[in-house]
């Protein structure tokens, strides 16, 4: 087939790239003129993105990116294992892995820059003979043909001219453009479920320097407050991000912007002290984002298919709200389907065969993510106790000890299990039971500071450590 992809971001390099390597012959449509190259920090900082805004914020990379490349594109993961993307297995917390089962082997975070998977995939996608990438074209509309039963999706329009495909596969990010295109074309409203979420975003990245350790050792990372969320991203190359999350209402979130504040609040935070008492120095200033929402896109409506020879894969499709890191893992097994199926099925078929997956398999996880943030942000909004789940803080606490209990907090983290499934065996419920058993009195306590001690550090621009000596419930 001869497929055209709108966008080179994670998503349609990928796609281009497992379906280049299935045969098909596949055009990238990038309107970006830059691309990720080798040179990392430069393509990382340096590059202004306002067309993907994320890109400077940092990303936990979940197992099933890891599982997802080295089952698809094992040379893009070595790849990014060499240009210094590290790996994390849960079990490293402790000093011994536990008695394997099958499946511990996935429970692995990436840590890398989003960049070195960009990097990666484009080279990767640079190489194959079938895919044809052109950086610094915009699509501009899509060609649709009405003759048919249903409005068939011909192709797209771009800068460069039209281009005809045989199927069109939208990779455009959370902004993209299609949706609206479609609807403009064929009469009919994409459907689309959205829920905003009230969350700030701040992050500053830092490097270690030569004579700091690679981490700073058995240091959870991330901690609460009833109004704050504090965390890290260990990076790729000795880089690593600190990152606090607070709500939109909050007055004093503007004064994070302020290195300074920043920092200074930030080490209040367990986990985020922990980093930043290594030596290290800044890289670049504080960044901000906001304005996120959790948003379900369908090209399916109650009749059925808006048209056929459409798809949309990653943020355009399931654009889910970052605290759970679920983008990437979405994006790639929603790629990961199209490039199995797109030979499987034709025009209307395809595009049912593809909703219905999506629905079964993907759209869990979505609303997962927002009954999540409802509670999130009543906690940042000061509408919920803190940690008023005893039973889930005593749960967290107790996987920090027992790798069994560890293990279905990863499954349940890294998306491999419901969370209901992975924490609802008669195993883990006894386990949990026996921990609170051996600590009568438990109570869960934030990890970063009180509102007064925050209230101060904003204001005052002054700098501080007052660790909570309770027990610190580790953020989930
Ligand atoms: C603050 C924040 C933090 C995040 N943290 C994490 C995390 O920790 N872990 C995680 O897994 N995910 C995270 N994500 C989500 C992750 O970034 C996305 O899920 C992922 O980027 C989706 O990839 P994509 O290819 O769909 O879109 P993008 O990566 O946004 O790529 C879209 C591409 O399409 C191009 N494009 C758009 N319109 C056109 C056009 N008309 N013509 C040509 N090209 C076009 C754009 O230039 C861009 O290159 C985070 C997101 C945010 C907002």
């Amino acid at each position: 087939m001869h497929i055209t992809v709108l966008g080179g971001g994670i998503g349609g390099l990928t796609a281009a790239l497992l379906l280049g390597r299935r045969g098909h012959q596949v055009t990238v449509l990038e309107r970006d003129i830059r691309q990720a190259g080798a040179d990392l920090d430069a393509d990382f900082f340096d590059w202004h993105r306002p067309g993907v805004p994320q890109a400077i914020q940092p990303h936990g990379l979940l197992a099933p990116v890891r599982s997802l490349l080295l089952a698809e594109a094992p040379d893009v993961y070595g790849a990014m294992l060499r240009l210094g993307a590290g790996e994390r297995h849960e079990f490293d917390w402790f000093d011994a892995h536990p008695p394997h089962r099958p499946g511990d082997e996935e429970l692995v975070t990436v840590r890398a820059r989003r960049i070195v998977l960009e990097s990666a995939l484009r080279e990767a996608a640079h190489r194959q003979s079938e895919v044809t990438l052109r950086q610094g074209t915009a699509a501009t509309g899509l060609l649709v043909d009405h003759a048919a039963p249903l409005p068939q999706v011909t192709g797209v329009r771009s800068s460069a001219g039209p281009l005809n495909a045989d199927l069109v596969i939208d990779a455009g990010g959370r902004r993209s453009p299609v949706p609206g295109w479609l609807a403009e074309a064929v009469g009919r409203a994409p459907v689309v479920e959205r829920h905003r979420t009230g969350i700030a975003y701040f992050c500053r990245w830092y490097r270690l320097r030569p004579e700091a350790p690679e981490d700073p050792g058995r240091v959870r990372a991330g901690a609460g407050t009833a109004f704050a969320t504090g965390g890290v991203f260990p990076s790729d190359n000795r880089i690593f991000a600190v990152a606090l999350t607070v709500s939109t209402s909050d007055p004093t979130r503007g004064a994070l912007r302020d290195p300074a504040v920043f920092e200074a609040v930030a080490r209040t935070f367990a986990g985020c002290a922990d980093w930043l008492a290594l030596p290290h120095d800044p890289v670049g200033p504080v960044h901000a984002m906001a304005g996120l929402d959790n948003r379900w896109t369908s090209l399916v409506d109650e009749h059925g298919p808006l048209a056929t020879g459409l798809l949309g894969v990653g943020d355009t499709l399931v654009h889910t709200n970052p605290t759970h890191g679920q983008g990437v893992p979405l994006t790639l097994r929603s790629v990961q389907w199209v490039a199995r199926h797109a030979d499987a099925h034709h025009g209307a078929e395809l595009v049912t065969a593809y909703h219905r997956w999506a629905v079964d398999t993907l759209k869990p996880w979505f609303d997962r993510q927002v009954v999540s943030d409802r509670a999130e942000q009543d906690r940042l909004a000061g509408r919920a106790a803190p940690l008023s789940d005893t039973y889930a803080a005593a749960r967290a606490c107790c996987a920090m000890e027992d790798p069994v209990v560890m293990r279905a907090r990863a499954q349940a983290r890294h998306m491999v299990l419901p969370p209901e499934l992975a924490y609802g065996t008669p195993e883990i419920r006894s386990r949990v039971a026996a921990w609170m058993a051996a600590n009568p009195g438990f109570a869960p306590a934030a990890g970063g500071p009180s509102r007064e001690q925050w209230e101060e550090l904003t204001s005052a621009r002054s700098g501080g450590n007052s660790r909570d000596k309770r027990m610190v419930v580790p953020a989930d």
